[in-house]
């Protein structure tokens, strides 16, 4: 039995053709499944139509949070109510092609890896802006916690015993793609195509993407400290060495008039500094969210499958 697990933000007008559709793929396929669907605080029509699903099919569980608290809490509200004896997360739009699912399940049972995740080999139709601040994330996210995470996508279908070790991280701001590889298991790749949204638009603006790319490596690694320890080095050194030379030209030579030099020193000292405390400044705070133990979600109402 696999549980589909997908986070629903305003997705009313498509989002009960979309599970239909995902049913009958599963069922031509014979795979036996349920749903866990989960409606991040969506101000349209998008709980009616969960409870609708819920009252028209059976095997649907649908969970309302109390407001929106965004993609990776509804996912671990998903995660973390879900039943069956594999999980496979999507995205409600179906940019995630559910026809590549018997495959998931294939691999699954009879290859036995524990994960299967879905890689990107197209990122399907992108804004150019959109490619390149992936491009940049990726490459830092690498750069910084040795994990290649280039085109990994959040479809992906875990076992129950990869999703119980998952379960038990517990801090409080996830990122469900990287910490999903973190816990390791036997895993495997599957390449898909992204499809075009299935309707609306894309609900990332600039600014959660950017929160979301900070959370995520700040979650993940202290290489960023790090990096600010060695920036201090480098400029001690390069400190001393301009120290040096400026007294080799004030014995021996005229001393230059460096008055540029001291602005320059100056604008980059100061970036560096402003810099190195905003990356403090943004551990501390993430250390303030995980010491404050809120929960990650709120449940509002919860529609269990009625019984067959
Ligand atoms: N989503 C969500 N909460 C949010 C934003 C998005 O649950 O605050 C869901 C959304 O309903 C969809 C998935 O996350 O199922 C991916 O969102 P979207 O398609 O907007 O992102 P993109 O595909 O453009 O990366
Ligand atoms: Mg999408």
């Amino acid at each position: 039995m696999i549980s589909v697990i997908m986070p629903v933000f305003n997705e009313g007008p498509y989002i009960y053709d979309n599970v239909c559709k995902v049913k009958s793929i599963l069922d031509d396929a014979h795979i036996p499944h349920r749903f866990c669907l989960v409606d991040d605080g969506s101000k349209d029509n998008t709980w009616a139509e969960l409870c609708r699903l819920n009252d028209d099919l059976p095997n649907i569980d649908a969970i309302r949070l109390s407001r929106n608290f965004g993609k990776e809490c509804a996912l671990c509200a998903g995660l973390e109510n879900a039943k069956g004896d594999a999980v496979v997360v999507m995205d409600a739009d179906l940019q995630h092609p559910p026809e590549v699912i018997p495959e998931m399940v294939r691999l699954w049972q009879e290859e036995g890896y524990d994960v299967v995740e879905g890689i990107k080999s197209d990122r399907g139709k992108e804004s150019f802006s959109s490619k390149l601040t992936a491009l940049i994330f990726y490459r830092a996210f690498k750069r910084t916690t040795g994990m290649k995470m280039t085109n990994a996508s959040d479809f992906k279908l875990m076992n129950r015993a990869a999703l119980e070790a998952w379960k038990q991280l517990p801090e409080y701001n996830t990122f469900f793609r990287g910490l999903s590889a973190w816990v390791g298991f036997k895993r495997c790749e599957l390449p898909f195509k992204v499809a075009p949204r299935s309707g609306g638009a894309t609900k990332w603006t600039f600014g959660k993407l950017m929160k979301l790319a900070l959370d995520s490596i700040t979650a993940y690694t202290n290489a960023p400290l790090h990096i600010i320890l060695w920036i201090g080095i480098l400029m001690a050194i390069a400190a001393v060495i301009l120290a040096i030379q400026t007294l080799v030209r004030f014995l021996f030579y005229d001393a230059a008039a460096g008055f540029p030099t001291v602005i320059l020193l100056q604008l980059f000292i100061g970036s560096c500094i402003m810099i190195s405390l905003s990356i403090l400044g943004l551990y501390v705070a993430r250390i303030y969210d995980e010491v404050k133990r809120r929960p990650r979600y709120l449940i509002s109402e919860k529609r269990d499958d009625r019984l067959p």
